[in-house]
């Protein structure tokens, strides 16, 4: 079995981000990212922690807005117009999800879709369905580059994946189909889903359940991504495979942790970094 190592991966495309934002500095522009956290939710904490940190890495500026859990919609609305005219910031990034007084649809909409670094505005999920170039969710992007780096040409494929969220399922679903795989959603309401992720050539799995797939929903020789991340009681992490169960059954497969998970800040950093060349251009 092919091991999709992301960490691997990621890693390699740091050393040249490094070398892109030197590039970056020696023209006069800094990338910079902001990302903005409202309340105190200790996921959310370490996730922009570890965003800060990866930005300070590769020598990007970073920047985190923390805001109290009592901020209103027009406070963060405001700080987000802001920004968007920041001609020195170049992503913008809401850690989700937000205090119950914010709509989150108000918040995404109102960030400028050429500094929308998650993807996740409508016109970037519009462009993105339409096949046209824009900026696309992080998690679904790092999966493409994964394979594309172990050279899996997804074109022709039968391509499965189960979960159908904004921030993984659809926009993966685009990719996929953009690089011309027969793709399928599944989710919680899907009959028989063993069934049809027996048929998948290329499987992906984004539901958040350990261990829910094994040899049994798995076509022999498949090709496994696992996106789900999931703590144990023990306080280990796992993904949504049986990845022992199926190691000698599948062709392909995507650890947990160090799969996935690693390629998704790597595409946040290099999305702020295409949208800082464009700053140069721009002049
Ligand atoms: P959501 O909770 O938003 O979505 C889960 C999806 O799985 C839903 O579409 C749901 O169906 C479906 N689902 C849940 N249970 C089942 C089931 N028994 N059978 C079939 N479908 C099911 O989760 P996210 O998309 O945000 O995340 C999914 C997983 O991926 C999580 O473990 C998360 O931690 C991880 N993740 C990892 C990232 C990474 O960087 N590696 C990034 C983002 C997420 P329905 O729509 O019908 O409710």
């Amino acid at each position: 079995m092919e091991l999709l190592d992301g960490r691997a991966l990621a890693n390699e495309l740091t050393h040249a981000q490094q070398t892109a934002v030197k590039t970056l500095k020696v023209q006069g522009v800094t990338p910079k990212l902001v990302v903005i956290m409202v309340g105190d939710d200790p996921a959310s904490a370490i996730y922009t922690q570890s965003k800060q940190k990866r930005a300070t890495k590769i020598g990007m500026a970073s920047e985190l807005k923390r805001l109290s859990a009592e901020t209103t919609e027009a406070e963060l609305l405001a700080l987000v117009k802001t920004l968007n005219d920041d001609r020195t910031v170049d992503g913008i990034l809401v850690q989700l999800p937000l205090p119950k007084q914010i709509n989150e649809d108000h918040v995404i909409q109102a960030i400028d879709a050429k500094k929308d670094v998650d993807g996740f505005s409508p016109v970037n999920i519009g462009q993105l369905w339409l096949n046209q170039p824009g900026l696309v969710a992080c998690t679904p992007n790092g999966i493409m580059r994964l394979l594309a780096a172990h050279k899996i040409d997804v074109a022709g494929k039968n391509v499965v994946i189960v979960g159908r969220s904004n921030i993984v399922g659809r926009p993966l679903a685009a990719l996929m189909l953009n690089a011309n795989a027969t793709v399928t959603i599944a989710h919680s309401r899907t009959a028989n889903l063993k069934a049809l992720t027996k048929t998948a050539d290329i499987l992906v799995a984004a539901i958040g359940k350990p261990h829910f797939f094994g040899v049994d929903a798995v076509k022999e020789g498949a090709v496994v991504i696992d996106v789900g991340i999931n703590r144990l009681e023990d306080g280990s992490v796992t993904g949504d495979v049986d990845f022992e169960a199926l190691q000698t059954h599948v062709s392909a497969m995507t650890p947990v942790p160090r799969g996935v998970g690693p390629m998704t800040i790597t595409m946040l950093m290099e999305q702020t970094i295409e949208i800082a060349k464009e700053r140069v251009k721009r002049g």
